[in-house]
């Protein structure tokens, strides 16, 4: 990735961080650091791409976000924020993960869950009169 496209995928990635850091709260009890890599990372597996890495230490509400740019840069603004949401959700489950220090199946599943309805709330803005 050069690094006209590299700055451009950053900035992208940064400012809908902050916005979602600032949406959720996050921002407020934890200090989150965003990395940035030019290349993807495949995870382990065959034809899967990451968008994303979160690790997090909840005795010290710190984290890092990781995001893997070429990803990054096939994704739509709405499948961006939506990894973004889920990734943020990694930061508030990593402390449910037990001696494994693996993320599991379950937290995989509520994180996504969660992202969907964050994605709902902001898209939706408020809620509808007929309620
Ligand atoms: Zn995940």
């Amino acid at each position: 990735m050069k690094d006209r496209e590299y700055n451009k995928q950053k900035d992208r990635v940064r400012k809908r961080i902050d916005d979602w850091l600032y949406l959720t709260g996050i921002s407020q009890i934890w200090k989150v650091t965003v990395c940035y890599e030019r290349l993807n990372d495949t995870d382990n597996r065959p034809n899967w791409m990451s968008t994303f890495r979160c690790d997090a230490d909840w005795r010290y509400n710190q984290a890092a976000i990781t995001a893997y740019l070429p990803t990054v840069e096939n994704l739509t603004d709405e499948d961006l924020d939506n990894a973004i949401a889920h990734e943020l959700m990694h930061i508030l489950l990593q402390e449910m993960r037990t001696a494994s220090k693996s993320h599991n199946d379950h937290e995989e599943r509520v994180a996504t869950s969660i992202a969907q309805v964050l994605m709902r709330m902001r898209n939706i803005g408020s809620v509808p009169d007929k309620m």
